[in-house]
């Protein structure tokens, strides 16, 4: 398991950046293949979209139009895969072709520490 990175980012669109700003807090959302909320988290920077899977091919938002840092300490995606025990074919569906080693998770709120444009 690699070492945490000092500085994750989560990533969003407009209509999330609004609430975060708002409220100093990332809520986790509803996973529609997990079937849990989960906030994603990345060290990746905004050159990676595809390697993130932050590609817009289901919403009309650019999904990236803000990001917000994170101090907090969270569970690095194939350990939380595991944990929740997450189906070969889901995590197909979300880690082929992009980096899944780079992506961190929260099942709970996250308190951001900065960030906000784009
Ligand atoms: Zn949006």
């Amino acid at each position: 398991m690699p070492e945490t990175p000092r500085m994750l980012w989560h990533y969003t669109c407009d209509h999330g950046a609004a609430g975060i700003q708002r409220e100093g807090i990332i809520r986790p959302n509803l996973h529609p293949l997990l079937g849990v909320p989960v906030a994603w988290f990345t060290d990746l920077d905004p050159a990676h979209r595809f390697e993130i899977g932050l590609t817009s091919d289901r919403l009309a938002c650019d999904r990236m139009a803000h990001r917000f840092a994170t101090a907090d300490r969270l569970v690095w995606w194939p350990l939380a895969a595991r944990s929740l025990r997450v189906p070969a074919p889901v995590r197909a569906e979300l880690e082929t072709g992009r980096l899944p080693a780079h992506w961190w998770v929260s099942l709970t709120e996250v308190a951001i520490t900065g960030g906000g444009d784009g």
